[in-house]
């Protein structure tokens, strides 16, 4: 279970994320939208222990990120995978080596290796590309080679960053069924999105967010979306000239 309690980041004077309250409970499938600039990302970054908040707290299964020492979470960040918004492949390396690389770097025996990169490439449909650099493969085989290195190593979370945001309808289409797959062996997954489409499509809890606040909170049930009850959280600061005041349910459960 993740745990954000009055999380606020700055960089400097600016106020990036406001007093964020909210928990994701073990296997939700999660989608944080909003406006470009709204601080899909910077969640995203606070998430995976990168970087640390600047007032509040995260816990992870009852664990305070800022109460863990540097090489336990690294430890804690092997168990993230990261779907980052450009894919950051490696350049030099093969769709197979990618995918191998964050196994590889934990020292993981080459035939495990061998049998967890052969299986993705499978699963996802990369097997004809295993020999190919980044370069060679479209958006859809690139997004679906950052995903295959983003879950090799059995992440409890999965993060995307605008997965979708080059790819067209179809690709779009294919890498939803995969985050579906995914999330059906029970991974949570949290993924940063302004596509309303592939929110609807995945039948994600919806978090809205503008300018760094939470300003909804919707869960998918059956169909029809719901808001998300447990613990109310009030937005307290008098609303900006012509917005609506909103009150927040943050929590849910
Ligand atoms: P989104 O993912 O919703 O587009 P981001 O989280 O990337 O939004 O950014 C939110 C705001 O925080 C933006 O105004 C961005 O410029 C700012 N920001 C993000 N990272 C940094 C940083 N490292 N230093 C300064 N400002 C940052």
């Amino acid at each position: 279970m993740i745990i954000l309690k009055g999380v606020t980041k700055s960089y400097g004077s600016t106020t990036v994320l406001k007093d964020i309250t909210l928990r994701l409970d073990p296997g939700e499938l999660v989608c944080i939208t909003g406006k470009s600039g709204a601080g899909k990302s910077t969640l995203l970054h606070l998430l995976t222990g990168a970087e640390a908040v600047t007032k509040g707290s995260i816990e992870v299964d009852g664990v305070d990120l800022r109460s863990v020492p540097t090489p336990v979470m690294q430890l804690y960040r092997r168990r993230i995978g990261i779907v980052f918004q450009d894919y950051k492949l490696i350049g030099n390396l093969s769709v197979s080596k990618n995918i191998a690389f964050p196994l590889e770097i934990c020292g993981v025996d080459d035939a495990e290796v061998d049998r967890r990169v052969t299986a993705l490439l499978k699963d996802l449909d990369l097997s004809r590309h295993a020999r190919s650099l980044p370069t060679g493969l479209s958006g859809g085989e690139k997004a679906r080679t950052a995903i295959a290195r983003a879950i090799i190593g059995k992440p409890i979370i999965l993060l995307a960053d605008e997965p979708t945001g080059n790819l067209d309808h179809d690709a779009s289409k294919n890498i939803l069924e995969i985050f579906q797959r995914i999330h059906k062996q029970g991974t949570t997954i949290i993924v940063a999105t302004h596509d309303v489409h592939l929110v609807e499509a995945l039948h994600a809890r919806r978090i809205h967010i503008e300018e760094g606040r939470i300003v909804s909170d919707t869960k998918h049930a059956g169909g029809h979306a719901k808001e998300h009850h447990v613990l109310e959280v009030k937005n307290t600061e008098e609303p900006s000239a012509g917005r609506k005041k909103v009150k927040v349910t943050a929590i849910g459960g």
